[in-house]
């Protein structure tokens, strides 16, 4: 058979360039080829980068679904059933409202694929496919199978070195998808891990967890398996790194560079109205400790939180200058349908704009309390341009040395005037973009 696996084309935010775009191949499409039994071809196309082709030879077609791609992804399905082929859909945003999403796709996949991937083609085939593939009972971190790494066109990302240790996080914060009714969580076993590494050639990884620490044990002994390897990675944490300094000291020792750190909020109120185990008190310490090791930060941070008045960005943007936090994600808080947020938000009768596109962190689509959508969304604009001006980017530099190179490549050069690096790197392949910068960054190929 030959099945066509489709990424649909995202909707950046005001501040993403086409870099963006180019970061890194998505893992889901990368472990469904790895799922697919070698008698099928397998076709991956990301719309991103390339326009979608509707061939009629083609018998099957994947398509995975975050939630502001929804719409897009509907209308290639049904040009694709137009034809008279199946189309059949996954990912975050199919399994945390499956049945919002039913009605588009002849079949949907809930949850991990691994145990029912293979089973959906084989029903293509026999003319029997069913509506609904969900088979996550008791689902082992030993049943994830590795991407197929060998099939990325390196040219085209800056990034291809990117790993899974978990599926999923032990949290439940109300805003993440986290929250919704079939989520998992499942640690990888470490021999696994590092074959991946080490099958990928590289000296530069990206931890692309939700949560890298969701068990320190495991992380514990992860990172004791990275000893000797020589590596330089990052990864994404909660603020509970603070009450784990050993693995602080680990991350330092095995090559750790940057940790993208979920703060959220500097009010306690926000933090705890949305079931977020942060506290803001702890921050600056915790600052300070990462720092300290040589490890940058880049904060996450959410805002139109409830506890959240039209003061809060002046003040957040002072607590990130004053503690030279490296680089700033933020997001407008977004009820992601199937999380407690939007049930409450729901409930409230605060959603004001249903269109599913906008549903990207980068438009308010719910009435926030403190302040109104006008002035979240001037807030949320407002402290991106203040961060990044040549202003601030020389007040943040960081303390050491060795980091300045890294640092200035990302605040400048993606950040700042990204625009500029994406006209560039139309002509220079993304990988060796990518490999420049972590050659200047880390001197590593
Ligand atoms: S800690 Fe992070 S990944 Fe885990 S539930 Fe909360 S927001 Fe989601």
């Amino acid at each position: 058979m030959r099945i066509m696996l489709i990424q649909p084309k995202m909707n950046k935010r005001p501040m993403d360039t086409d870099l963006k775009t180019r970061m890194s191949p998505s893992l889901a499409l990368l472990t469904l080829v790895s799922l697919t039994p070698e008698c099928h071809e397998v076709i991956m196309v990301n719309e991103n980068m390339e326009e979608i082709q509707y061939p009629m030879d083609i018998e099957l077609v994947g398509i995975t679904i975050t939630l502001d791609v929804m719409p897009r992804a509907v209308e290639i399905a049904q040009r694709f059933r137009r034809l008279g082929i199946p189309v059949v859909a996954g990912g975050i945003h199919i399994t945390s409202s499956p049945e919002e999403c039913l009605q588009h796709f002849d079949a949907i996949c809930i949850g991990a694929a691994e145990r029912v991937w293979a089973g959906m083609i084989e029903d293509v085939e026999q003319g029997r496919l069913q509506q609904i593939y969900h088979d996550m009972s008791d689902f082992r971190g030993e049943e994830i199978v590795s991407p197929a790494y060998h099939k990325i066109d390196k040219s085209r990302y800056l990034y291809t070195n990117v790993i899974l240790t978990s599926r999923g996080c032990p949290n439940r914060c109300d805003f993440c998808y986290n929250s919704c009714q079939n989520k998992i969580y499942a640690r990888r076993p470490l021999e696994d891990v590092i074959k991946d590494i080490e099958s990928l050639g590289t000296r530069h990884v990206l931890f692309i967890d939700d949560n890298f620490i969701g068990a320190p044990a495991y992380t514990r002994e992860l990172l004791n398996n990275l000893r000797g390897m020589n590596l330089k990675w990052s990864a994404a944490v909660t603020t509970k790194i603070a009450d784990h300094l050993d693995l602080l000291d680990l991350m330092a020792e095995t090559g750790c560079q940057s940790l993208f750190i979920g703060f959220e909020s500097i009010n306690n109120s926000s933090l705890h109205g949305v079931n977020k185990d942060n506290h803001f008190e702890k921050y600056e310490r915790l600052a300070a400790e990462i720092h300290r090791r040589g490890i940058m930060i880049n904060a996450s941070m959410v805002f139109g939180l409830d506890g959240d008045e039209r003061d809060v960005f002046a003040r957040t943007l002072e607590w990130l200058v004053k503690n030279k936090i490296e680089t700033l994600t933020s997001h407008i808080l977004t009820p992601y349908p199937g999380t407690e947020l939007y049930r409450r938000i729901k409930r409230e009768g605060r959603i004001i704009d249903h269109e599913l596109a906008k549903y990207n962190t980068a438009h308010v689509v719910f009435q926030p309390k403190g302040m109104s959508a006008a002035e979240l969304y001037e807030g949320y604009l407002w402290i991106y341009r203040e961060f990044y001006t040549l202003r601030n980017i020389v007040s943040r530099m960081p303390h050491h040395k060795a980091q300045r190179k890294s640092y200035f490549l990302f605040n400048l050069l993606y950040r700042k005037f990204g625009r500029v690096t994406a006209l560039l790197a139309r002509v220079i392949p993304m990988r060796l973009v990518g490999r420049l910068a972590a050659q200047i960054s880390y001197k590593i190929k």
